[in-house]
């Protein structure tokens, strides 16, 4: 599959831990999808990352021909704050990370990094800048160090166990029977949803990235294993510029910016409160209807059309 989704890429180091979580999701795309795209140019620079800024500026993008997915899509993402993207399923909140991390060419408008266009520089150089904990997060053969190496091939196994304690993963590791050299994948030890985010999340933590991508879980995962997790995704988020596919209402209540997305398009913008203010906008009929369920902000089509 990774040679299906890019051959060019296939034997880089780290930021085959970032393809391969997104191979995971998109496989099937990808197994269609045979020639790379967007090579660098020739004597492309490397990203300068200075605060981490990340904005989105009048982003058109269709996956196929005529079919727009996002429609003319600008919201800033501010340098070590947090923004919530929140809306329906199939708004286009997935698409625009696939977009920041140079999956697919814009159709048209520009995203840049601390103003650099990201079509401009290497790719490399930008997804370095990256870490990114998807939903089911992918493992892979190999140990759990391993695992948490993949965020950055250089880690000390110090630094591996310092990001497992930051993620809330270092006690369940060392009960495992080889702890940090116990095999996972196939024929390796089984691990629970909560105990795989917490590996992805150590990941992300080792790679150290100044901008931090999550696409947040729904509910997998238990009371127990979701507080842990929480906790950890909490302490990654410190002082990186963090774009977040929120579900949980707490994720979008704490965040810094909320950007609202309908049919690819940015319905609204705002804090918790001010979204809330207008009672007749999309968020706050989204609330209104999560809150009586007794929900975080689950997205599905029927959360977006209440009745
Ligand atoms: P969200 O994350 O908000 O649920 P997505 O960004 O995943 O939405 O999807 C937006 C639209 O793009 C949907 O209509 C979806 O079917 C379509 N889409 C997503 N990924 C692909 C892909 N790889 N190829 C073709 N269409 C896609
Ligand atoms: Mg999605």
């Amino acid at each position: 599959l990774l040679l299906a989704y890019d051959p060019a890429r296939r034997l880089a180091r780290v930021q085959v831990s970032l393809e391969k979580s997104l191979v995971n999701a998109r496989m099937i795309y990808e197994i269609l999808d045979t020639p790379p795209r967007q090579q660098d140019a020739p004597g492309a620079p490397a990203l300068r990352v200075d605060k981490g800024e990340v904005r989105f500026e009048n982003i058109r993008f269709g996956y196929v021909g005529d079919l727009p997915v996002l429609h003319g899509v600008s919201f800033t993402a501010e340098a070590g704050k947090t923004t919530a993207i929140v809306g329906a399923s199939g708004a286009g909140k997935s698409t625009l990370i696939a977009l920041l991390e140079r999956f697919y060419d814009l159709d048209g408008g520009r995203i840049t990094v601390d103003g650099q266009d990201i079509s401009t520089i290497t790719k490399q150089s930008l997804r370095s800048s990256i870490a990114y904990v998807s939903q089911q997060p992918y493992l892979f053969e190999g140990t759990i160090r391993d695992n948490i190496r993949y965020g950055r091939e250089t880690a000390t196994d110090g630094e591996i166990e310092e990001a497992a304690k930051l993620a809330n993963a270092h006690e369940f590791i060392e009960r495992q029977s080889q702890g940090y050299d116990t095999e996972v994948g196939e024929n390796g030890v089984t691990l629970s949803g909560g105990q795989r985010q917490r590996i992805a999340i150590a990941r992300a933590l080792v790679r150290d990235a100044p901008i931090l991508l999550l696409d947040e879980a729904t509910s997998a995962l238990d009371n127990e294993s979701e507080a842990r997790v929480q906790e950890a995704l909490d302490k990654a988020m410190v002082g990186r510029t963090t774009i977040v596919i929120a579900h949980r209402l707490s994720t979008v209540v704490n965040a810094d910016k909320i950007v609202v997305m309908e049919e690819g398009q940015v319905a609204e913008e705002g804090t918790h409160g001010t979204l809330l203010a207008d009672e007749r906008g999309l968020y706050a009929r989204f609330h209104r209807l999560q809150s009586a369920r007794g929900l975080g902000l689950v997205d599905d089509r029927k959360a977006a059309q209440p009745a």
